[in-house]
């Protein structure tokens, strides 16, 4: 499962160089994308981009950011969902029209971008790359030929399904638009001079600033001259908050919609030992993500927190030569056990998510080579049964172990000795927000927005009803 991107919009009152901050920014969100990572810039008179494939030191140096010279601009950190891992689908994206630039950064994924495209295409207009960003910009420079900049955002609305937190220069004006449902997070802050908006407030600690509040779904926010405007251009009778916010992509320390991450992720852990008790030595998380869940466990079942893997942190793109197990050896370089902890014991080990079963199966078999006596794993994610379709690279439903096996099933394939997951009610009530808020869709097959072939819960306004 892949993260998939982080937009960051900065506008500051005065000359103030808006680059260096988005760059500390990005850093902040780096696990939200490490493929590719760029920053537009707008001084007044000229837009500046940089932009490349890696993470964000790879792609910019200190001269780099001396001469993004401009006191507004945007930043992305991408992985790619729509369109491949290449240096076209990088972001920002940057057009020039009759009327100026747009620059565009997008966190999210159009259902209907396929259509949106080919309508497009049979206008005339061409394509540069293979992301639905670029659908976006097409659509927005169309209706700005002709109509104000409010106007053509509510109209832009109208057509996009699907998730969407957007960071867009107008200019050298910062837009920033989030998706009828807050399917993807979004927040907004204030910092000396300016403001920030990120999609999650760790970035906005880093620069020192104070979180304000979540853009609101259906918001738009325009920023001029250190004060911005805000405009609630759709209104949905509900929102669809992705979970797997909580379970697994965003920072333990970010406040999204309201809600502590690491709150969400202690009182799942609880939950997960009320609704799967065990007798055991030990809970010992699969680090780093399985951490805070692992305390929760421990916390209400009141057994001893030990860890017994131990992860190598600094593993980055590393190649594995053919003719090895290569996975079996993937999972060695990044992961190593701490015998002594685990050797002879009963382990609760608890994970944020089974996808495809092949990673357990091969970190509770390197435990038992330790010596480990029982093993039994807890998860905080109910069972994954559909794919994604709003913007997480997740897996196809023929890859999803639990789309086709029962619980005993998946416990026997990773050779578990027991395995118990959230369920769905045990994870929307340790989030803290009701289930009509959130979407739930690759934990139930029923998504919040209409998708070929897939059960909709029909929460969103229907596009003839904006
Ligand atoms: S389908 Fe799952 S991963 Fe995708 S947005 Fe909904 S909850 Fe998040």
């Amino acid at each position: 499962m892949h993260e998939e991107c982080g937009v960051v919009g900065v506008s500051f009152k005065d000359e103030a160089p808006a680059a260096l901050s988005i760059y500390y920014a990005l850093y902040a969100l780096q696990h939200r994308g490490q493929e590719s990572a760029g920053i537009t810039v707008h001084d007044g008179t000229q837009v500046r981009t940089l932009k490349g494939m890696g993470l964000v030191p790879d792609v910019f140096n200190r001269g780099d950011i001396q001469k993004l010279k401009g006191h507004v601009g945007i930043g992305h950190v991408r992985y790619s969902t729509t369109g491949g891992s290449k240096i076209e689908n990088c972001q920002p994206l940057l057009v020039s029209f009759k009327s100026g630039t747009i620059a565009i950064a997008h966190n999210g994924n159009l259902v209907n971008s396929k259509e949106l495209r080919a309508e497009l295409e049979k206008e005339g207009r061409i394509f540069l790359s293979e992301s639905d960003t670029e659908v976006i910009a097409h659509l927005l420079v169309k209706r700005l030929m002709h109509s104000e900049l409010e106007d053509a955002v509510r109209e832009l609305m109208k057509r996009l399904v699907g998730s969407y937190s957007l960071a867009i220069l107008v200019d050298n004006k910062l837009v920033v638009v989030r998706d009828p449902l807050g399917i993807k997070p979004l927040c907004l802050g204030q910092i000396d001079n300016g403001y920030v908006v990120a999609s999650e407030s760790a970035a906005i600690d880093i620069l020192n600033g104070q979180l304000i509040r979540d853009v609101a779904p259906g918001e738009m926010i325009i920023f001029s001259n250190g004060s911005y405007e805000s405009k609630q251009l759709v209104r949905s009778r509900n929102y669809a908050h992705c979970v797997f916010e909580y379970i697994y992509f965003a920072r333990p320390d970010s406040v999204i919609d309201g809600h502590l991450v690491y709150d969400a992720r202690m009182r799942i852990g609880m939950t997960l030992f009320e609704e799967h008790p065990v007798n055991a030595e030990i809970v010992s998380p699969v680090p780093d993500s399985g951490i805070t869940y692992a305390i929760g466990f421990s916390k209400r079942s009141g057994i001893d927190y030990m860890e017994g893997l131990m992860k190598n942190r600094y593993i980055g793109r590393t190649f594995i030569m053919p003719g090895q197990d290569m996975r079996e050896t993937a999972v060695r370089l990044k992961l190593n056990t701490i015998k002594p902890n685990i050797q002879g014991k009963s382990i609760v080990l608890v994970d944020d998510s089974i996808v495809r079963g092949t990673t357990s199966r091969r970190i509770i078999n390197l435990m038992r080579k330790s010596g480990t006596r029982e093993i039994h794993m807890r998860v905080a994610s109910p069972p994954i049964i559909s794919p994604c379709y709003l913007g997480i690279d997740m897996a196809t439903r023929e890859e999803l172990v639990a789309a086709h096996k029962a619980v005993k099933g998946v416990e026997a394939l990773i050779n578990a000795d027991s395995l118990g997951y959230l369920s769905v009610d045990g994870l929307v009530k340790s989030i803290g927000i009701p289930l009509d808020d959130l979407c739930v869709g690759c934990l139930t097959g029923v998504y919040p927005v209409e998708i070929p072939g897939e059960q909709c819960a029909r929460r969103q306004l229907k596009l003839s009803e904006f």
